[in-house]
């Protein structure tokens, strides 16, 4: 294993995905921009504790992080939104973690794997400079993070997944995995989503397809013979995934709602820095929310960023999208195919997950981004879901998935599980659609 500054960057294929940054400072009011050594030396030197009048960086656990205002903001953003480290010093003076986002990379065999973050409005709007446009700059952040950090790709690494227990995918498999399936998530053309199949039915058809997987024995079903089954599966989804799912049952509803309430609960820094008093109350608060979650009757918890307070009835009773529609559908094909082409889903992208069990929680976390989009609509008092809704859905769900420890353990795992059953996540995919499926 050895130091690389040349390994190159793969960025994820996503066609018509573009990003500029706005400045609309979402990023700085809602990421911990976590530091090295070498950066809270670089802040200290440049005089902000003085400066600011607040320490410049704080301590969480073991990790070193940016410190917040009391809304929650960077403690180096400005009224204007501009990080005063970048006005004093210029934008390399910045720590990597705000650099970088909102992609993210990590090593793969020989190269750096870059994946692109919905939580960011230019990224979900598709707004500024086609994205293969950005890998000079990101290439150049990546060798500079690894002569900073001293990192060593390993570049013999395979990008691995088990296809199950003591199963492992080759990284020939997975590529014709996520190939056909961001193919078949966007029409088959690579292109804009149209009307010949809509994205709801394949949602339905490609949560059908992994649960078929999931189920299935590959111990000997390997290499070409793998890629002949998928072949098969796909050839038979444009039929299975016009069969309309039953309703979800009241339990498979009540593990979306507290899947979706996972995703979009979070500690601020606050919370965690408020000492084992105020971590044990925070705590308590979230079980209480998450029973409530549970049961779905009376007023939705308050999630963080919301204060209107709606009833479930309320958020079930909000429809799929009626204006933008197209707009929509190709938002959902941009983010899944971001998700898959980024390798943010299974194995060393997913908490070490296996292929189905990650492509599994994407498909819930996308139902879940369904009822969130719904949340926000009933907190707007509208009756339909819009692009906005839909587009901060995704963002709260892309936030949180990879990032928060508890959604890799092992009681999501077997909800993930549970759910590959009766149908369960092509129920729960039709029951909260943004846009109503074509028969
Ligand atoms: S959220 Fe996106 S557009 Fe807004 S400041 Fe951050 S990178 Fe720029």
């Amino acid at each position: 294993m050895g130091v690389s500054r040349s390994l190159p960057v793969l960025l994820p294929v996503i066609d018509d995905q573009r990003w500029s940054c706005h400045s609309c400072g979402l990023c700085c009011r809602t990421l911990v921009g976590h530091l090295t050594g070498e950066e809270r030396r670089r802040l200290d030197e440049q005089g902000w504790a003085k400066q600011l009048g607040v320490a410049p960086y704080v301590k969480i656990g073991r990790v070193w992080a940016l410190n917040k205002q009391p809304d929650g903001a960077c403690v180096f953003l400005d009224e204007q939104n501009r990080c005063k480290i970048h006005a004093k010093f210029g934008e390399a003076d910045k720590p990597l973690a705000c650099r970088i986002f909102p992609f993210s990379v990590r090593p793969v065999r020989g190269a750096w794997q870059a994946s692109l973050r919905f939580d960011c409005p230019s990224v979900t709007a598709s707004k500024g400079q086609a994205l293969g446009g950005h890998r000079g700059w990101l290439g150049e952040l990546v060798g500079q993070m690894v002569r900073d950090r001293n990192l060593a790709p390993d570049e013999s690494g395979e990008d691995v997944a088990d296809f199950q227990r003591g199963v492992h995918a080759t990284t020939e498999e997975l590529r014709t995995l996520t190939v056909r399936l961001s193919r078949w998530l966007s029409n088959g053309t690579g292109a804009r989503l149209e009307s010949r199949t809509s994205i709801t039915n394949r949602l339905i058809g490609a949560t059908r397809l992994t649960a078929t997987l999931y189920g299935a024995k590959l111990k000997k079903v390997r290499g070409p013979r793998f890629a002949e089954l998928l072949d098969l599966l796909l050839e038979a989804l444009p039929r299975d995934c016009t069969t309309r799912p039953e309703p979800p049952t009241a339990r498979q509803q009540a593990m979306l709602r507290q899947y979706a309430f996972a995703h979009a609960e979070h500690v601020s820094l606050a919370e965690m820095r408020s000492g084992m008093g105020g971590r044990w109350a925070k705590r308590w608060q979230q079980l209480h929310s998450a029973k409530q979650f549970l049961r779905g009757e009376g007023v939705v918890p308050n999630l963080p960023g919301f204060d209107t307070q709606v009833t479930f009835e309320s958020v079930e009773a909000v429809g799929p999208a009626m204006e933008r529609r197209e707009e929509i559908a190709d938002l959902a094909r941009r983010y899944l195919t971001a998700r898959i082409e980024g390798r943010t889903v299974f194995g060393g992208g997913f908490y070490g997950w296996s292929v189905f069990a990650g492509l599994g929680a994407l498909w819930l976390s996308t139902a879940a981004a369904g009822w969130l989009a719904r949340y926000h609509a009933a907190v707007e008092r509208r009756t339909s879901i819009s692009f906005e809704d839909y587009g901060l859905a995704l963002g709260i769900v892309d936030r949180a998935a990879t990032r928060l420890p508890a959604l890799g353990t092992i009681t999501e795992k077997a909800r993930v599980s549970y759910l590959m059953g009766d149908d369960g996540l092509a129920r729960l995919m039709m029951a909260y659609a943004v846009l109503e499926s074509a028969q």
